[in-house]
Formats: structure tokens, C-alpha cells, sequence
């Protein structure tokens, strides 16, 4: 099932996705407090502007060099457990939400990712169970200022910026990460080419690996890392992440001003 928030005639809603793949079905309330009651209504694609499918109540946790051929092109070993990070919720954006390129920074970096969003309040999970917790996936943009990371050893700022969390289009609660492929393009240009499969620590031991250190709340959110290919964006480019079942996810970038 695909659930989408959007704005359509002044007002906010979530949706699911009909059988038809042509309408939204509007629901009564947020999906992941309220349940799938249906307001009768329905909204063609068309005329639905899709918003982030999920605000981060709490966190947006990051994994770094979860993807061995990703810890490669840094010029490092993958690390033995989760390496993580958190961004601020004031990161994320939507699909279409401009990425904005802060003046601090002259390299800012694209990491396509898949997002894990958590649904019930997660502490101490096992692995074994932690798939109970998990609400849906969306695709994700690492967006990172690399040389403000390098620089200041933490990655609080470099990661950090406004903008720098797009996430989307949707929620979609089934989801084979077997079997997933990611890309990500800039300007219809290939530049990371992966398989969900890949990743280093799956999604099972993330999701015990954080509980273990934090409080998962719903909403927030886990991406998973970023196979190889990072490389710049300049304004005026247009990036896209694509991960099979789960969509396209794709922002302009420009300057700030
Ligand atoms: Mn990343």
C-alpha cells in the first residue's frame, strides 16, 4: 500500500494509493496514529502536490558506510557496527522542495538512500522483532556538505542544513529489500547505481542498533546509507533517487538568496 500526504484545494491530507493507481483515497487522519478510515473522498493524482510523507517527530538517524562500495570511495573500511548520525527534523523537505546550497559550504553531495520509517515507539528492540516497529519505507536524500563533514570531525553541521533531508514520494508499506535497485541521477545522469541488497548492516539490526541507544518515536526515520557515487550538486540541477516498489524522489537544487 502506497500512502502519500499532499495539499489539494488549500488543505492537507494523507492518502492511499487506489487499485488503479489513478486517485488518492482521502483518509480521516494521519495513517500512523489514526488508522485507514476513509473521508469518502478521492483526489486525482494529477491535482494532489505531493508533501513529505512523514515529518520526523523526533529524529532523522543517518547510517554511514553501509554500503561497501560506498566505505570505498571514502577511502575507508565499512565499520564493524552501524556507524550513525542523526539530522535535525528541520532537514527534511518534500518531492519538489528545492535542496538549498548553503553559502558555507562549496561542495554540497547527493546520497540516494532508502528510509526506513518507524511506526510504534521502538526501545531496546531485537532484531528478531523489529519489523514490528516499522511502519513503511520512502527513498531519502543524505544531502551533505562534504567539506563542512571532513572539516569539523561531526557531522552535526555538514549534515544538518535546512533542506538537507528530502524525503518521498511515499510511504510504501510493503517493501522487498532483497530484491530493491537505487539510482540516483542528476540532470538524467546516472551517478549511483545500487541494490538495497547490498547494505552492510540490514534493517532488522539498524533497528536494534538504534533502539538500543535511543527512544524511537513514530515518525522518525533511519537512512539506511548510500552505495557508491556521491558526487556534487551545483544550482540549477535537478536530482533524482529511484528505488524500485517505492518511486522517485526528485528536488531542484539552487542557490540561497
Ligand atoms: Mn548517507
Amino acid at each position: 500500500m502506497k500512502i502519500a500526504r499532499f495539499s489539494h484545494g488549500g488543505s492537507i491530507a494523507f492518502g492511499i494509493l487506489d487499485e488503479d493507481d489513478r486517485e488518492w483515497v482521502v483518509l480521516s487522519g494521519d495513517p500512523m496514529y489514526a488508522g485507514f478510515d476513509t473521508t469518502g473522498d478521492r483526489v486525482k493524482l494529477a491535482d494532489a502536490a505531493l508533501l513529505a510523507p512523514v515529518l520526523p517527530r523526533s529524529k532523522v538517524i543517518g547510517i554511514g558506510r553501509n554500503y561497501r562500495d560506498h566505505a570505498e570511495e571514502m577511502g575507508s573500511e565499512p565499520p564493524a557496527a552501524p556507524l550513525m548520525f542523526l539530522k535535525p527534523n528541520t532537514s527534511v523537505i518534500g518531492p519538489d522542495d528545492a535542496i538549498v546550497l548553503p553559502p558555507q559550504s562549496e561542495r554540497v553531495e547527493h546520497e540516494g538512500e532508502l528510509v526506513v520509517v518507524i511506526g510504534r515507539i521502538a526501545k531496546d528492540v531485537s532484531a528478531e522483532n523489529a519489523l514490528d516497529y516499522v511502519f513503511g519505507y520512502t527513498v531519502g536524500n543524505d544531502v551533505t556538505a562534504r567539506d563542512l563533514q571532513r572539516a569539523d570531525g561531526q557531522w552535526a553541521r555538514g549534515k544538518g542544513f535546512d533542506t538537507f533531508a528530502p524525503l518521498g514520494p511515499v510511504i510504501e508499506t510493503e517493501f522487498d529489500v532483497a530484491s530493491a535497485t537505487i539510482e540516483t541521477r542528476v540532470n538524467g545522469e546516472v551517478r549511483q547505481s545500487g541494490r538495497t541488497a547490498d547494505l552492510i548492516h540490514g534493517i532488522p539490526e539498524l533497528v536494534e542498533y538504534a533502539s538500543s541507544v535511543w527512544t524511537l518515536l513514530p515518525g522518525d526515520v533511519i537512512m539506511t546509507g548510500t552505495p557508491a557515487g556521491v558526487g556534487p550538486l551545483v544550482a540549477g540541477d535537478r536530482v533524482e533517487v529511484s528505488i524500485s516498489g517505492l518511486g522517485t524522489l526528485s528536488n531542484p537544487v539552487r542557490a540561497k538568496g
